[in-house]
């Protein structure tokens, strides 16, 4: 019965036709057709974007955090955590690295650093900008004003990354403690589209007491946001946090939502996550086949990679930026795509 649906369910996507919530169940549940669904799915994301895999330089500006997201190994509570912060200088020769190497978007992210005030974040978006005026900024540095987000446009930036988390309010809450809130997290991403930014949403796959349900509310929601870049990856179990004793998300799961979000948003800017690389070792290359058209290698230096420590065991800890992508042009070509040097912005 399910498996019916399911393949129906693919069919009907690929013609941009709306899923009901048992349609989007019966295709979160089935396996069977993951065959069919990734092709299909590839198929949308070649008419779109061809062959080309975007690459964005993650540069992990600072692991100080004032929030206490029970997943996450950066939170606040977390003793056991190394803090660092890079400075203004750090970040501008890790852009210049990575310019050399081909990279012509920065991702900026951190935690939520007080340190790193309005002022402190525009000197480094307008320092970047200038020195690079042909390359994106994109930022992922948490809940802000729209003051604060508006100031940090106006200083350049190009994205936002923000991920809902789960658009599910009781889900939410047993995710992050009471000081935070759906409600702003949402109003955070409509204030970044309004303001002109091309944002990102996403969520974590098979994060502590999720179901079918909240995922299918996490797939309307970004229906309703129509975000111009979706991030998601397995959730994956770190050691010192609340959460410690959980299982991390599955592979199949996260690879069939990718598949799914590229059918439901064909023109998305979609990676395929260091996180996905971490449960498995062909877990980015699986991601790209399933419909995913960017990588977001790590540039930040060296000496501070082990200790922006979102979850356990994450990968390309050790090396240089260069051999980062070196190693990463094999895997995308293995898989049957190229690594292009491009700003790599959304094709609405
Ligand atoms: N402070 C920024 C950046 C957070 S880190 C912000 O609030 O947006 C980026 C993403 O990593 C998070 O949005 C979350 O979805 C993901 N993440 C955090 N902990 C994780 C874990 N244990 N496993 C997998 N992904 C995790």
């Amino acid at each position: 019965m399910n498996t019916e649906i399911s393949k129906a369910a693919v069919d009907a996507l690929v013609k941009n036709k709306n899923l009901t919530d048992g349609e989007f169940k019966a295709l979160l549940q089935t396996g069977e057709f993951d065959g069919y669904l990734f092709e299909c799915a590839d198929k949308v994301r070649r008419e779109h974007y061809g062959d080309e895999v975007y690459i964005r330089g993650l540069i992990e500006i600072s692991n100080y955090c004032k929030n206490n997201c029970y997943y996450c190994g950066i939170r606040a509570g977390n003793g056991n955590a190394e803090r660092y912060r890079l400075t203004k200088d750090d970040i501008l020769s890790c852009a210049k690295e990575g310019y050399r190497l081909g990279f012509r978007t920065f991702v900026l992210q951190g935690g939520e650093d007080m340190f790193f005030t309005d002022e402190v974040i525009c000197d480094i978006v307008s320092g970047i900008k200038k020195e690079y005026p042909d390359c994106a900024v994109t930022l992922s540095l948490g809940e802000k004003s729209f003051d604060s987000y508006k100031k940090y446009y106006d200083a350049g930036a190009d994205r936002y990354l923000l991920r809902h988390e789960t658009a599910n309010n009781e889900h939410y809450s047993k995710l992050h403690p009471e000081s935070m809130s759906l409600e702003n997290r949402k109003q955070c991403l409509y204030n970044l589209k309004k303001i002109g930014y091309q944002t990102g949403s996403g969520f974590m796959v098979g994060s502590p007491y999720q179901t079918y349900e909240t995922l299918i509310e996490d797939l309307r929601f970004l229906q309703d946001l129509k975000p111009d870049m979706i991030g998601i990856g397995p959730y994956i179990t770190h050691k010192d946090t609340p959460f410690k004793n959980f299982e991390s998300g599955s592979l199949c799961l996260t690879l069939r939502l990718v598949a799914i979000l590229r059918l439901m948003f064909p023109y998305v800017l979609l990676p395929s996550t260091t996180a996905l690389g971490t449960i498995h070792p062909q877990g980015r290359e699986m991601g790209l086949k399933a419909g995913a058209n960017v990588v977001m290698p790590n540039l930040s230096p060296t000496s501070v990679r082990k200790l922006y420590t979102l979850y356990d065991n994450k990968i390309c800890t050790g090396d240089e930026a260069a051999q980062c992508i070196e190693c990463l042009k094999r895997r995308v070509e293995s898989a049957g795509y190229r690594i292009v040097t491009d700003v790599g912005n959304v094709k609405k």
